[in-house]
Parts: C-alpha cells; sequence; structure tokens
C-alpha cells in the first residue's frame, strides 16, 4: 500500500476530466493527479482514427455495460463506454453541436444558478477542439442526396453550419470535432492533454482503478483508494479536492460504493452511509432511437468521417423554439437490432434513425452489490413515460424517414425497404417495430443531478459541489438536470470548462 499527495486529484480522465485537468494545471503551483481507468491513447491508431470507432465497440477500451430488461423497449442494448484516455470522446463518433439556448435555460429554470445560456454559451468559444463541418472531400454522394431530399420533402432548410446560430429545424451536414488531414480525432484527450503531457505538476496514473472516495470527518472527501495495473492498492490524497468525472455511469457507481447514495439502498448492500443523497443513480436519462433501413442499388461511394456524416431535425411543437425530432442519416446499413428480429443482413444499404430528443422516460441506475468489481444495474425504462410521448416520436419518426426516402434525389439510390418493411404501415405496427428495433446514440446522462442547493432530488449544487460532503464535486455528463437537444459531447466538454472557472474562482 503506498500513498501520494496532490491538491486536486481528479477521477477519470475522459470528455470533462481531460479538460479539467489542463486547466486546472495551467498554474504550476496546482499539482494535478488524473487517475483513469484506461490507457493513453497517444499513438493508439485504433483509436485516433475516428473512422474505426465501430470496430471499438464492445472492445478491450469498452466497459460495455447491459441493461436490466426493457419490457417496452429492446433489451438487448450494451451500453459502451469508453476506458481510454479522453474517455468517450475517444470512442465516439465526435458529432459536436453547442447546446441550444433553451436547453441550457431549462437548467437555470430548474435551480441551476449560472447555468443560463447567456452565462454558458461563451464556454463554447474557449473549446481547445478542433470543431469544423464535415470537409468537402469527406461529403459522400449518397448523404447529400438525403440532404437534398430532406429539404424539399420536409420544406426545412439546409443547414451549413450548425453550431452557427440556434436553429429550429433543418437538413445538413454535421460539425465534427477532428482533423480532416488526417482523420484524426480532435477528443478532449488530443485537444487538451497531447499537447501538455510534459507539465510537471500534471500526473496521469493510466490503467488505474478507483474503487472508493476516501471520506473523513466533516464529511470531508480526502483522496480515493486505487488499485493499479500490476494489482496493488494503494491511496491518493487530494489536499484540496477530489474532483469525479467518471461518467454517467460510473461517477453515481462510485458515490454510492463510497457511501453517497439513498440511505435505505446502501444500508441493504451493507455500505456505511456517509450522505443520505436519493437522487444518485436516479434521473437516468437516454437519447433512444429506432431504424429504418433500405438496400441501395449497389455499393455506395466510400468517402466518409464517420458513416454518420449528416442529419436532420424536425420540429413537430412549434410552440417551443427547439426541435423535437432528430435523424442520423448512416451510410450503412445499421441492422444488428433488425437481424435479431428476422430481418435480413443486407450487403449495401443505407439507413435513417429517429431520435428521440426530449425523451421523458426516466430511468435509474443501482448497485447489485457492495462489491466494486460487479457492475451496476442500468434500467432506462425506455418507452414507459405515461403520455406514450416517447413511442409517439419514433412512429412519428418512422413516418418521415419514409417521406424522405420518397423524395428525389434519395429515391433513386434505394432498390427497397428492409425493415421494417412497407407493410408495417399501423401506429401500433410501427410502434411495436420501433421500440423491438430501438437503440441508444450512447448518450446516458443525469445520474448525479445539478439542481439548487435545497433541491432534495439534486446530487450537485450549481457549483457541481456534492451536497453534504465537503471537498467532492462531479464534474462529467451525470450532473445534467434534463437532456439536451443535440447530442450532448460538447455541453460535457464545456461543463469541464465551467468547473474549472468555478474551482479556481
Ligand atoms: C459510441 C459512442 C458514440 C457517441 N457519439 C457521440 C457523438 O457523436 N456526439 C456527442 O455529442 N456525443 C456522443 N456520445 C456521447 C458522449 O461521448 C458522452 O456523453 C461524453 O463523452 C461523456 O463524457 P464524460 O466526461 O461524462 O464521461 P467519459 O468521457 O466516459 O469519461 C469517463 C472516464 O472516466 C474513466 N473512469 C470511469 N470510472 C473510473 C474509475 N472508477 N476509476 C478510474 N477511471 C474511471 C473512464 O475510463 C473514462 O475515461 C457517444 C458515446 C459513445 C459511447
Amino acid at each position: 500500500m503506498s500513498e501520494q499527495a496532490y491538491d486536486y486529484v481528479i477521477v477519470g480522465g475522459g470528455t470533462a476530466g481531460a479538460v479539467l485537468a489542463a486547466r486546472l494545471s495551467e498554474d504550476p503551483d496546482c499539482r494535478v493527479c488524473v487517475i483513469e481507468g484506461g490507457p493513453s491513447d497517444v499513438g493508439d491508431r485504433r483509436v485516433l482514427e475516428l473512422r474505426n470507432w465501430i470496430n471499438l465497440l464492445g472492445s478491450e477500451l469498452d466497459y460495455d455495460y447491459p441493461t436490466v430488461e426493457q419490457p417496452r423497449g429492446n433489451s438487448f442494448i450494451r451500453h459502451s463506454r469508453a476506458r481510454v484516455l479522453g474517455g468517450c470522446s475517444s470512442h465516439n463518433t465526435l458529432i459536436s453541436f453547442a447546446p441550444l439556448p433553451g436547453d441550457l435555460d431549462a437548467w437555470a429554470a430548474a435551480g441551476c444558478t449560472g447555468w443560463d445560456a447567456a452565462t454558458i454559451l461563451p464556454y463554447f468559444d474557449r473549446l481547445q477542439n478542433n470543431i469544423v463541418p464535415v470537409a468537402a472531400k469527406d461529403r459522400n454522394p449518397i448523404a447529400r442526396d438525403f440532404v437534398t431530399a430532406a429539404t424539399a420533402a420536409l420544406g426545412v432548410p439546409e443547414i451549413s453550419d450548425f453550431n452557427a446560430k440556434p436553429f429550429t429545424d433543418g437538413a445538413g451536414f454535421f460539425s465534427v470535432a477532428y482533423d480532416p488531414e488526417t482523420g484524426y480525432r480532435s477528443s478532449s484527450s488530443v485537444a487538451y492533454l497531447h499537447p501538455i503531457l510534459d507539465r510537471p505538476n500534471l500526473e496521469l496514473m493510466l490503467e488505474t482503478w478507483v474503487g472508493q472516495i476516501i471520506i473523513g470527518a466533516g464529511p470531508r472527501a480526502r483522496g480515493v483508494r486505487v488499485r493499479r495495473p500490476d494489482g496493488t492498492t494503494g491511496e491518493v490524497y487530494a489536499e484540496r479536492e477530489v474532483l469525479v468525472c467518471a461518467g454517467a455511469v460510473d461517477s453515481p457507481r462510485l458515490l454510492l460504493l463510497s457511501g453517497v447514495g439513498g440511505a435505505d439502498d446502501l444500508r441493504r448492500l451493507g455500505i456505511d452511509v456517509v450522505a443520505d443523497l436519493p437522487g444518485v443513480g436516479e434521473n437516468l436519462i437516454d437519447h433512444p432511437e429506432s431504424v429504418i433501413i433500405w438496400e441501395t442499388d449497389g455499393p455506395i461511394p466510400k468517402n466518409s468521417v464517420m458513416d454518420s456524416d449528416a442529419g436532420l431535425f424536425v420540429r413537430r411543437d412549434t410552440s417551443d423554439p427547439r426541435p423535437d425530432l432528430m435523424f442520423h442519416f448512416y451510410q450503412v446499413p445499421f441492422s444488428w437490432n433488425t437481424e435479431r428480429l428476422g430481418y435480413p443482413a443486407i450487403e449495401h444499404g443505407v439507413c435513417m434513425t429517429p431520435n428521440i430528443p426530449h425523451s421523458r422516460s426516466r430511468g435509474r441506475l443501482w448497485l447489485r452489490s457492495a462489491d466494486p468489481a460487479e457492475k451496476p444495474a442500468l434500467d432506462f425504462r425506455y418507452f414507459t413515460d405515461p403520455d406514450g410521448y416517447d413511442e409517439q416520436t419514433i412512429v412519428d419518426g418512422l413516418r418521415i424517414a419514409r417521406q424522405v426516402a420518397a423524395q428525389e434525389p434519395l429515391k433513386s439510390w434505394l432498390v427497397r425497404e428492409v425493415a421494417p418493411g412497407l407493410d408495417v404501415t399501423s401506429d401500433e405496427a410501427l410502434s411495436e417495430y420501433g421500440r423491438r428495433a430501438a437503440h441508444t446514440v450512447y448518450h446516458p446522462l443525469g445520474t448525479c443531478k445539478m439542481g439548487a442547493a435545497d433541491d432534495p432530488t439534486a446530487v450537485v449544487d450549481p457549483e457541481l459541489r456534492v451536497r453534504g460532503v465537503d471537498g467532492l464535486r462531479v464534474v462529467d455528463g451525470s450532473i445534467f438536470p434534463s437532456i439536451t437537444t443535440v447530442n450532448p459531447m460538447v455541453t460535457v466538454l464545456m461543463i469541464g470548462e465551467r468547473a474549472a472557472d468555478l474551482i479556481r474562482g
């Protein structure tokens, strides 16, 4: 057993953790230690080449969390969470959207003072990632034709840069955090850590797992217990704060294992209660989606950034400026879930994935035992919102996708609809198919919800401090009080930037 001490101990060198580590260690007198469960991404082409993302799913660099049975959804979904420096930004598709103002203003209205759009949006300009619209050479002709067909069929505008200004609806090529010259990622690790790896006041402990936060009298977080790659254990002390950046699955898991969570649940598992915070692990949210697949008339051209380069936003409810349906357009037939349902595999095809930006079903995460090695249970409770909003969104999405597919110039590429097939037309049948073939875009969030200091369901206050424990903050996607309309990674990066300001005062 060995001991070391720093000013700040950051648990997880992932999307937010890398930003925080870089910013806090700008002060040469501040000693920062990042403890990351995975290896370095430096020089690892499997990770750095963005288009290889799909081969990382389920690999040794993926914690790969199953879900519990989903009676109204797909019980076979595996939630990828990256085990590598840069976290999910070293694993994902790096589609990059600044949050929409309405999403942030909703956070502020829910008690998160200081998280309104006017305060938070300027952090987008501070991000070091190279966020650019998909380069012309990477624009596949079928994706271009999808954009043209979507604008013609639905009357939505074509958007050339989704981050130029807030949008209500539209189709276009995404902005992506990448280097168009090399096709390499501009992950949080590449953008924030690679340039500063030789900073003497920054220590990276890789392949090192934090099993528990050490919480002393106060209660106050003093440090963490770790298991190193050689199997030895140790304690790493934080003289100022422990900053938990382990993501929406592992941050609540770590808090619970450390005695911070619902007291009754903790006692049942034999874990000593440090702070009774029933919100830990609750409010598990996601962007669920389904899929509609077409076979194409032979192979399509190969150029692409990561095979999902363009998309579409639709607004059904015009009383809200934000879109309420999203579609990724994939230049590959994403058929894992449809093949399991008996639909054929096809060699050449494309798909659209109707996605629920403001999903209303709420899930929860809990520990199955006090054993830190046992994966927590994830229950998203997909499609269980009482008003049926989520399932109706998928039904509407499947119909809108067909409208786009029936429109030239996309129509001429497509030979037939493979799944669900044109005979599936009623609301009931589209819902049944859509829910069984549902998937995730890997956006679990919200499990250490931020809220007003007196909100009993909140886990952290608007300065991201864990309620009831001094010297402890959570800084990652788990603090989302509600889900953003758009893909969340950029918001998570901005949380890292914001947290650095809050911590430095
Ligand atoms: C396949 C995939 C595709 C996605 N595509 C997009 C996209 O295109 N656009 C978008 O906006 N979002 C996308 N997302 C979601 C987005 O990447 C995440 O929401 C975001 O990156 C989460 O950041 P985080 O900081 O909360 O957690 P993470 O980035 O997951 O960081 C957590 C880090 O903590 C480490 N860790 C965890 N527990 C411990 C522990 N106990 N001890 C030590 N280390 C630990 C992990 O190894 C990891 O590095 C995608 C996600 C996935 C998985």
